[in-house]
């Protein structure tokens, strides 16, 4: 069952997340060059079957704590934070090298990332961040995504990367996110202290008992227990990406799991994703201006296209961009609201005209539509 299901759900995903923890990556201070080099492989197979891979990587921390004093036997939580930022800066330099080296070899181009989980709360960070992805993946670029350790105010520690591989998910619509760790996934004890524990292949909906089999975090290099994951595991799932945690320790984890041979828990979509996030839009958005649209944008609309500049004729407010606008028919009526890509500034200056004319008309290139189809919600058009 277990096979099936793995396999049935990476094979149906389109984008695939796939957060690495530094047990995997890291060994003594340096990286797992043949672990890295069967990843890049297992990536590269995935990208000829047309499927887009993003990668969070933890190790930063790992890989730079010996030179700034960090000795290994210091269990994460106990080191200073400013500590930790600064093994990251190492890290992080190191860390990414050796995934740009495993990737060219197998000719794929790696990008570096750096998000923090505040600025991807922040929409016109969320929309920048997810602009620059989209371009990276439709150029067949791997992003290589870690937290900007430096730069965060929390805590180092606890799966942050768990979190931010559901965050990134979420921001290009991922389907399925591939949690590789030190454990195959969610056992009824745990498996280390308890003979009888059983391995759980699949958990349909997350309920309070998942919560209490995931325990405590166990000390060590990975500080991600799966307390976190199994949190992880709800906020994706809820937003409608599958989430699986699996044991990636040896090479090759990703083909394996995708061939169904990699012990795994599997945790099950609850809804679409584009809907989920239709429904925080709707929910959560107070719209700061409004664009009104001819009939033509109407119909546009209703058969599911963006909003672009040359269908709207009129601009009021004022609004930053990422902001929530309101789209009104030509009678006034609401049709729906959605995020701006442009400014009310940019949007007053583009109105009417064709997105080709947008360079002209801003001195500026930017996105081809004023509110993507997926950042727009529309109340029965
Ligand atoms: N950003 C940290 C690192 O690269 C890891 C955080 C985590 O493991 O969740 O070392």
């Amino acid at each position: 069952m277990i096979r099936s299901d793995t396999q049935a759900t990476l094979s149906a995903a389109r984008r695939v997340v796939v957060k690495v923890g530094s047990a995997l990556i890291v060994a003594g201070d340096a990286p797992r060059r043949p672990w890295l080099a069967a990843l890049a492989q297992d990536v590269a197979a995935l990208r000829k079957k047309g499927k887009e891979v993003l990668i969070v990587s933890s190790g930063a921390v790992a890989l730079g704590r010996a030179a700034v004093g960090i000795s290994t036997g210091i269990a994460p939580d106990t080191i200073p934070l400013a500590q930790k930022q600064a093994a990251s800066a190492v890290g992080q330099f190191h860390l990414f090298a050796a995934y740009s080296e495993a990737f060219l070899a197998h000719n794929l181009t790696a990008a570096q990332v750096l998000l923090t989980m505040a600025e991807t709360e922040n929409r016109q960070s969320h929309l920048n961040a997810r602009a620059a992805l989209e371009v990276l993946l439709a150029r067949s670029i791997t992003p290589i995504i870690n937290e900007n350790d430096v730069v965060s105010t929390g805590e180092i520690r606890f799966g942050d990367n768990d979190r931010l591989a559901v965050r990134v998910a979420q921001m290009v619509g991922a389907e399925a996110v591939v949690l590789l760790s030190t454990v195959g996934g969610l056992y009824t004890a745990d498996p280390g202290r308890d003979s009888a524990a059983r391995h759980i292949p699949r958990v349909e909906a997350i309920g309070p008992e998942h919560v209490e089999m995931a325990g405590e975090a166990v000390p060590g290099l990975s500080t991600g227990g799966m307390k976190s994951k199994v949190a992880a595991a709800l906020s994706a799932t809820r937003a409608g990406a599958a989430l699986m945690i699996a044991d990636g320790r040896d090479s090759h984890c990703v083909s394996r799991l995708h061939t169904g041979a990699l012990r795994a828990t599997l945790f099950v979509p609850q809804n679409n994703p584009l809907d989920a996030r239709k429904r925080w839009l709707q929910a959560h958005l107070h719209p700061r201006g409004t664009l009104t649209v001819d009939a033509g944008a109407v119909s546009a609309l209703a058969k599911g296209g963006s909003l672009l500049p040359i269908g709207v004729t009129k601009v009021q407010g004022h609004f930053r961009r990422g902001d929530a606008v309101a789209i009104a028919a030509p009678d006034g009526a609401r049709l729906g609201m959605g995020l701006t890509a442009y400014s009310d500034a940019e949007a007053r200056a583009l109105a009417g005209r064709r997105s080709a004319e947008i360079p002209e008309a801003l001195g500026y290139a930017g996105p081809d539509t004023l509110i993507h189809r997926n950042d727009m919600v529309l109340f029965g058009v």
